[in-house]
């Protein structure tokens, strides 16, 4: 299977289309565009069937294979060994739960208590496997700017992997105490953990400067090291993805909730759109599912353009209780927007007119074909912490804010369209990984507590008990304490890499 840009290379000219490990290695293509497969695969009912036998791994390992076909069974193997076993707290990986007339499907088991370990625990794994497949002898270093979670979910998937290291910049005081612990509790020889002070756009600008620097480039070269990111943007991190869609397919036939071979829906809480995607590629490769339903907090960019065509991201930013959904750009709509047309000139066309003008207009064909397989919708603040609030109520089950917002969604898809499709919520993230809005929603005090007294606090109103990943940081020492001027960024990372 060869990999090609959402922008044109490969795409028009087949000869220059990449294997996967290069395009792994390389993340973004030269022309700004995005690797998408030439062709998706099909898999037959059989495939599906037969997924129902085995366990996690060995999905993985038969969904991963189609894709990444200059990786030898050894090397799929090793990484979703080394990815998944003994690092998830359900022998499941990805366990489904039933909560009334939904099925739950539980992303957050990972070493971080939220979906991205999904696929930061493999990404890591298949770069470290690219570089020695290729030859390639430098060091990849990882640079990240994060508001949070995705830094601590990088760290812990690249902690100790051969052949890379990884610096994360975090905004000093802007990020919560439980989400500052977990990253200044990181352990690994090849890791750098550092607080800057600033906001996250600075942070962010910051890595971005260090990534446009051709100087900077050029001596860590001479140490014989390379940047990379690992932002949602990357191949290898959306592969993982798709296999829980299978999974939770096959553990529902399975467990008899539905028959072989029965469409069902699933609503995502969107940011980046790489989650939902990843329920697309399995749609598009013969996974029964009927909608995959879009849903998005106050910052609806996605509702509107799944609804109208056009993608407008003039309008306010609003920081909600549900931040990693908290995005105007969503970078893996450009990969959709290939798949739904393939023509990379017309996606080239309307980056540009994003970039140039805040938005495009897709069309009415583009409407049409967004129709045939998603449904769109939004919920505010409020409406999600009514929702935690009534799913606790009637199930005793606690939601986290993100997935509030895709349980809210899917009540007003069933109101509105009286589907009788079995619906699958995708759920991505503890709730104790943001316990003082939940239990703001379930009437609790929150402030003025820490964070071991919030979970302390949750913990008395959920069954389920906090993760051991965030209880545990208790007693784990602090690793990381240096905090940095912005402008001392770029002689960190150098310092750093030099190491
Ligand atoms: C990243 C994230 C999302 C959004 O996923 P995308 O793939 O960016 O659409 C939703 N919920 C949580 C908890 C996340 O961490």
């Amino acid at each position: 299977m060869k990999f090609i840009s959402t922008r044109g290379i490969g795409a028009t000219d087949k000869t220059q289309a990449m294997d996967s490990a290069a395009a792994i290695i390389r993340g973004l293509a030269p022309d700004g565009g995005l690797y998408v497969p030439e062709e998706l695969p099909r898999v037959s009912a059989d495939f599906v069937a037969q997924l129902a036998q085995v366990d996690y791994a060995e999905r993985a390992r038969r969904v991963l294979s189609l894709f990444l076909t200059d990786y030898t069974d050894e090397e799929i193997t090793g990484c979703i060994d080394r990815a998944y076993s003994g690092k998830f707290d359900d022998e499941k990986i990805a366990p489904v739960k039933q909560v009334g007339d939904k099925s739950v499907l539980e992303l957050w088991h990972g070493p971080t208590s939220a979906f991205k370990d999904m696929a930061l625990q493999l990404l890591p794994q298949l770069l470290s496997t690219a570089l020695k497949k290729t030859g390639e002898k430098n060091t990849v270093l990882i640079l990240v700017a994060t508001s949070g979670d995705t830094g601590k979910a990088a760290l812990a998937g690249f902690a100790d992997v051969d052949q890379t290291k990884i610096c994360v910049f975090y905004p000093d005081g802007g990020v919560s105490d439980i989400q500052r612990l977990q990253m200044a509790t990181q352990a690994g020889a090849n890791v750098s953990v550092l607080a800057i002070k600033g906001n996250f756009d600075d942070a962010q600008t910051g890595v971005k400067k260090i990534f446009g620097d051709e100087a900077i480039a050029k001596e860590l070269a001479e140490m014989g090291v390379h940047l990379s990111s690992a932002n949602s943007i990357n191949w290898g991190r959306l592969v993982p993805q798709i296999v829980y869609y299978f999974s939770a397919y096959a553990d529902m036939v399975a467990a008899g909730t539905i028959k072989s071979g029965e469409a069902i829906d699933f609503t995502v809480p969107t940011g980046n759109f790489g989650n939902i995607l990843a329920g697309f590629y399995a749609r598009q490769m013969g996974l029964p599912v009927g909608k995959l339903v879009c849903a998005s907090n106050s910052n609806n960019v996605l509702t509107d353009f799944i609804q109208t065509g056009y993608y407008d991201r003039k309008r306010e930013f609003f920081k909600t209780i549900s931040p990693s959904m908290d995005i105007l750009v969503s970078s893996n709509l450009e990969r959709l927007l290939y798949h739904l047309t393939g023509d990379a000139n017309m996606v080239a066309g309307w980056m540009k007119e994003l970039n140039d003008n805040g938005g495009y207009d897709a069309g009415e064909n583009m409407l049409v074909r967004l129709s045939n397989y998603f449904w769109a919708g939004c919920a505010d603040d409020a409406k999600t912490l009514e929702t935690i609030k009534a799913v606790y109520d009637e199930y005793g089950y606690v939601l986290d804010t993100h997935t509030a917002v895709a349980w809210a969604v899917a009540e007003a898809y069933k109101a509105k369209t009286h589907s009788d499709r079995p619906m699958v919520i995708v759920s991505t993230a503890s709730p104790y990984k943001f316990s003082s809005s939940v239990l703001e929603a379930l009437g609790e005090k929150a402030d003025g507590k820490d964070a071991f007294a919030l979970l302390e606090a949750l913990e008395c109103k959920n069954p389920v008990k906090a993760p051991q990943g965030l209880a545990g940081l208790k007693g784990l020492p602090v690793l990381h304490k240096e905090v940095v001027e912005k402008d001392d960024m770029p002689k960190a990372v150098k310092t750093f890499a030099g190491k």
